[in-house]
């Protein structure tokens, strides 16, 4: 029967268990002993479900106390200088150092994996003199022998990824990293191979991007290498969320299986396979079932795919997978009770998406009866869902189609609205102030929680929301921000908020998935039709405008950022989806502005994330995601001042499509990529408003005025201080009440003397 594998499985366990446990480790109530147990009880748990479900080749060493690439680069000692590490393996309190900081040292930083909001802490090689501590594979292979008699597959990310994702080395010294490397890893593949090991899964994700000649080389280097030292141990090239670049190399490459995806890279790994066919002498691990999405697969389209790369790869050398670890889907759609059942039916998660693949398996097998059955059974859900009248809203699609076929500008170019919207505000020059949220204190999350219960009417809550309303714009005006904001007290999370008011939304109970560390997040599942069914945010942004002669800025978040943190549909593009959205908030933009409020923040943070990674189809991407924008925002009068806000994003290659989104202010995060990014502004000439974030916002630190100043001075060289507004990086949500009030305090004095200079 032909092989079904997946190439991880998520960490965090039904309820979390996994999030709990390092929690609890962290704050001192479990010993590390204890808390080892339980991590192993959870794993062994995740190995025993793939086992029961019959999955034939389980991934081992997929999971992690923290992140796969921090367990990488502790395993080869690479530990940077500040924690102190004396050698030998690295203990879990330097582990942990690494990823949260400690009081002395700096946490390393971390970032977005790939295209994903899975974020992984960057190695930082400068200085390291890397060994090999423990051989974590062998560990967990051993484990899930002893303990489940479970032939394993041992999952490592490949030298060439790690490599390209650390930091702190210079591309001349590339070869030497390499050369202290290889011989680590040679260590690990021949224990495995010695323990007995058939397959390994060597995780390679880079090759889905274009690589230098110089890179190239070195995979052949890399590859050959393992394939004279550990002869005997099946190696499985792995590869995702976009076809690999460099076919023809990857497929001449001395290793025993390839693992192509054709979920995401379908097109491309498909004309390549075709075009240039398949080594005879490998094993092709077909990445057919989405490990991403949350859909039920069509399961005959599914079984068609796999009869066709059965024509090009014999069947006996064929492995059904997934397309992609697990780890970016939630656990088990089992355990939802309130959604609508023609929606539970349809979803997949992890759990469901073993299922799919063993069955995938068994059917191309046909070594059982009743497949074909079950096979239907499965698509009809999913079937039944897509009709679902439901989902549809015939009026919203008119009005998008004719919304995105007509010329979405502001009536007047910036130029003319700057002064008309100077001429209303008469703000000073440099002015203040924040990106949204202010702290969400015990307090608020406990009164939020008494209303969701019943426990607080709905008029209790919303005088609780208004005094807090009232807290902050009395600080605010005494701190003397210039700009106000009403402080999103009534928002848990600034994409579910808006989903629960809008139609075409659903939300789990348990759909958590990993973001980073032990933070996961629960994304909203787009089903439907989106609409606008009512105003959102215009109660509160008008009591909080009431109690001040300042202007306050409504706040909103962007179509795109909704969108690509939530799980869509597939039956229509996203493209589509980004405009529905676009098209509601356009509703609340209009309501906003009817109200009185004139000054409306678009927050757009997440419009990287959904750059695809091949760069001829970024351009497509960033037009509609900048024409969702203006869909949103331009029907504004000319005095309405519309913001945005990003953060955590590296701008240089987006910088024409922030100027086409034509907002009247963004606000950036700047203070931790500092001269990088005031460097990519100057050079395009931005012309609009531009605040930039003088102070981090991760920090509980308080920072001091004379850093301000400085960061402010060094952005006048480049900026135009007509244009130029003060703010911190981001929301302050997740800061303490003192520290968020000294912080201004400073970020306000930092800009009165930036004044006086001026
Ligand atoms: N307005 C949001 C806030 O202040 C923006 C958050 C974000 O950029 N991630 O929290
Ligand atoms: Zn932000």
């Amino acid at each position: 029967m032909v092989k079904s594998s997946v190439l991880g499985y998520p960490r965090i366990g039904e309820n979390r268990e996994w999030k709990k446990a390092l929690e609890a480790f962290w704050s001192g109530k479990l010993e590390e002993s204890e808390f080892q147990r339980q991590l192993q009880e959870i794993r062994l748990n995740h190995l025993r479900k793939q086992q029961e479900k019959g999955i034939a080749l389980i991934p081992v060493n997929d999971f992690s106390c923290y992140d796969h690439l921090l367990d990488t680069a502790t395993m080869f000692g690479i530990v940077p200088k500040r924690f102190g590490h004396k050698g030998g393996v690295v203990p879990l309190s330097v582990y942990y150092g690494i990823a949260r900081g400690t009081k002395e040292a700096a946490a390393s930083e971390m970032t977005k994996w790939f295209n994903t909001n899975y974020h992984y802490i960057v190695p930082e090689l400068d200085g390291a003199s890397p060994y090999l501590t423990e051989n974590k594979p062998l560990i967990a292979y051993r484990e899930a022998k002893e303990k489940l008699g479970i032939e394993g597959k041992p999952v490592i990310v490949g030298p060439l990824t790690f490599l390209k994702l650390s930091k702190g080395y210079s591309l001349s010294e590339t070869d030497a990293w390499l050369d202290r490397l290889l011989p680590l890893y040679v260590q690990i593949f021949q224990e495995l191979a010695r323990e007995g090991v058939e397959w390994v899964q060597i995780d390679e994700p880079i090759l889905v991007t274009k690589l230098s000649e110089a890179d190239v080389r070195r995979l052949k280097t890399i590859y050959k290498t393992f394939a004279e030292s550990a002869p005997n141990l099946n190696i499985m090239l792995q590869t995702y969320f976009e076809s690999v670049e460099h076919y023809r190399d990857i497929a001449a490459l001395p290793v025993k299986g390839i693992g192509l995806d054709f979920v995401h890279g379908f097109s491309g790994n498909m004309s390549s396979i075709k075009a240039l066919g398949f080594p005879e002498d490998k094993v092709l691990g077909a990445g057919v079932i989405d490990g991403r999405g949350i859909w039920k697969a069509p399961l005959r389209e599914k079984l068609e795919l796999i009869e066709e790369l059965a024509e090009i790869v014999s069947p006996e050398r064929l492995i059904v997978q997934s397309s992609c670890s697990l780890l970016h889907v939630p656990v088990t759609a089992g355990l939802e009770t309130k959604l609508e059942s023609e929606l539970k039916e349809a979803l997949a998660f992890a759990d469901e998406k073993l299922d799919e693949l063993v069955l995938l398996a068994k059917a191309f097998s046909r070594d059982e009866t009743g497949i074909t059955g079950e096979l239907e059974q499965s698509e009809q859900a999913y079937e039944t869902f897509k009709q679902s009248g439901k989902r549809k809203r015939s009026d919203i699609q008119h009005a998008v189609a004719a919304l995105s076929d007509r010329h979405l500008e502001r009536s007047s170019p910036f130029s003319e609205r700057h002064i008309a919207q100077q001429k209303r505000w008469q703000l000073p020059v440099f002015p203040t102030t924040t990106i949204g949220s202010f702290p969400q204190t015990v307090e608020v999350r406990k009164a939020r929680q008494l209303w969701r219960k019943g426990e607080w009417s709905h008029e209790k809550y919303a005088g609780f929301i208004r005094q807090q309303i009232d807290i902050w714009i009395k600080l605010q005006e005494e701190l003397g921000l210039d700009v106000l904001v009403h402080g999103e007290f009534e928002r848990t999370d600034m994409v579910e908020f808006f989903g629960e008011k809008l139609a075409g939304f659903a939300f789990t109970q348990n759909g958590w998935v990993q973001s980073y560390g032990s933070r996961c997040v629960k994304p909203p599942i787009i089903f439907g039709d989106v609409a606008f069914t009512g105003e959102m945010t215009v109660e509160e942004t008008k009591y909080a405008q009431s109690r001040t002669k300042r202007p306050v800025k409504g706040m909103l978040t962007g179509p795109i950022t909704i969108m690509n943190w939530s799980f869509v549909r597939e039956d229509i593009p996203r493209e589509q989806i980004a405009y529905q959205l676009a098209y509601a908030l356009r509703q609340e933009v209009e309501a906003l502005e009817h109200a009185g409020i004139s000054m409306i923040q678009v927050d757009e943070p997440a419009v990287r994330e959904g750059l695809p990674l091949k760069e001829n189809e970024q351009a497509e991407y960033l037009a509609w995601a900048v024409k969702a924008f203006r869909m949103a925002t331009c029907t504004v009068q000319d005095t309405t001042q519309i913001h945005t806000h990003m953060c955590y994003c590296e701008f240089h290659d987006m910088i024409d499509s922030i100027k086409a989104m034509d907002a009247d202010v963004i606000s950036i995060e700047t203070s931790r990529s500092h001269g990088e990014l005031i460097h990519s502004f100057e050079l395009n000439t931005y012309k609009q408003g531009i605040g930039l974030g003088v102070y981090d916002i991760h920090s509980p630190r308080i920072p001091r005025v004379e850093e301000m100043t400085s960061m402010i001075e060094r952005a006048l060289h480049v900026l135009d201080p007509n244009l130029f507004w003060i703010n911190p990086d981001c929301g302050l949500k997740t800061r303490g009440f003192e520290e968020t009030v000294e912080s201004l305090r400073n970020m306000v004095e930092a800009t009165r003397i930036a004044r006086t200079k001026q």
